[in-house]
């Protein structure tokens, strides 16, 4: 027997890693992210007096004694959990939330998610809700959106719970419907992932002023988004754009789209080839027609295409961050070794190489005791 002092319930939940479809969350399209072996840990346990978070990463706790939105701190991800629960009309009692991750944060792998989310799996079980699969993604979201202010998509806290072992998950950013696509790595295939290591100079301003672009040319187009636009639309609707900047913009968005679905397609028949040259397409659209690659993610890129890679692209929102290579396993040292030399070579800072696969989805490893 446990006194409710003690019930305590764990949340774990995965990063994630968007192989192809940037920038089209927001114009309501696909994206195709897996869920990664780092996962946060989170453990709630009831009693004290208000909301205690703390997190094993940073070395720090702090006493919340009611919760109101606004830009927080990085306790804000949890608390905002639930704050976001309490809003739904769920009843959450004075409890502490232990964090520990090994999802990097700030890397571009959505740690903020993996808390998020392992923070709703552990609440659920605590307070024994039985919430289903859209509501606890629902309530992770509003945290960081509602609670934190941060305005990101429906992508991230959707990956780190629904994603399944050897699949990606397909998302309908605007239907949120999914698709499970076998994501399988063949022995002879390794999935490099690059921290590149690069600061994200000013990237919210420019995160900011795509969006907005976006908005325009959907506007100026006489459409909901970006994503009901075809590629057999296409040409007609870049003449009617005029604009440079939109034109290449909306071209990124539509052609984007088309190739996650095309991915989606190689995946089912077992063509990596096809899939890595689609990878290989998402990037020269992201660094040409979005401009939102920088040089140390170009230079990655074209590192591994020279080692031998079927496919890389620069993934997440930009201006650095982390390059997917699709590699021969034969290849991932030499590759490695090919980088280094090549970033020593231009002054930057030498980038981190691992690999993954795709990995299992959130779950709650322990209901009330
Ligand atoms: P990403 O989600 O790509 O890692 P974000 O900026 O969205 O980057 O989220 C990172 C933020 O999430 C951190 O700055 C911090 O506030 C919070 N965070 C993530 N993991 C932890 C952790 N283990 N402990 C405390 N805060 C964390
Ligand atoms: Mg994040």
């Amino acid at each position: 027997m446990t006194s409710s002092m003690s019930e305590s319930s764990i949340g774990v939940s995965p990063g994630r890693v968007n192989l192809i479809g940037e920038h089209t969350d927001y114009n309501e399209g696909f994206v195709l992210p897996i869920a990664l072996g780092h996962v946060a840990t989170v453990t709630a346990t009831a009693g004290g007096t208000g909301v205690r978070v703390g997190s094993a990463q940073l070395g720090e706790s702090v006493d919340l004694d009611e919760l109101s939105p606004g830009p927080r701190a990085w306790w804000g991800y949890v608390a905002g959990v639930v704050w976001a629960l309490r809003e739904r009309g769920h009843s959450i009692g004075p409890v502490t939330l232990d964090i520990d991750s090994a999802v990097p944060l700030g890397g571009g792998l959505s740690s903020s998610a993996a808390i998020e989310c392992a923070t709703a799996l552990a609440l659920d079980g605590l307070a024994g809700l039985g919430l289903d699969a859209q509501e606890l993604a629902a309530v992770a979201q509003a945290a960081e959106n509602g609670f934190m202010g941060v305005p990101t998509g429906p992508m991230d806290q959707r990956a780190s719970l629904w994603c399944t072992t050897d699949h990606a998950l397909l998302l309908d950013c605007r239907t949120l419907t999914t698709e499970q696509v076998p994501f399988a790595l063949p022995d002879d295939l390794v999935l490099a992932l690059v921290d590149t290591r690069s600061p994200h100079v000013l990237a919210d301003g420019h995160y900011a002023e795509r969006r907005a672009a976006c908005a325009r040319a959907a506007d100026a187009l006489g459409v909901r988004a970006l994503r009901d636009v075809t590629e057999a639309d296409l040409p007609a609707a870049l003449a009617r754009l005029g604009d440079e900047v939109l034109v290449r913009r909306t071209r990124h968005v539509v052609t984007e789209n088309a190739r996650v679905l095309a991915a989606v397609e190689g995946l089912g028949a077992g063509d990596w080839a096809v899939f890595g040259s689609l990878l290989t397409a998402s990037h020269a659209s992201m660094r040409d027609e979005y401009e939102i690659t920088v040089p140390t993610v170009d230079l990655a890129v074209e590192v591994a295409l020279a080692s031998g890679a079927l496919g890389a692209r620069m993934t997440g929102g930009g201006f650095g961050g982390t390059v997917i290579a699709l590699l021969p396993a034969g290849r991932l040292a030499a590759f490695t070794a090919a980088l280094q030399d090549a970033y020593a070579r231009r002054g930057f800072d030498l980038p981190a190489v691992s690999t993954t696969r795709a990995g299992a989805g959130g779950m709650e490893l322990s209901s009330r005791a």
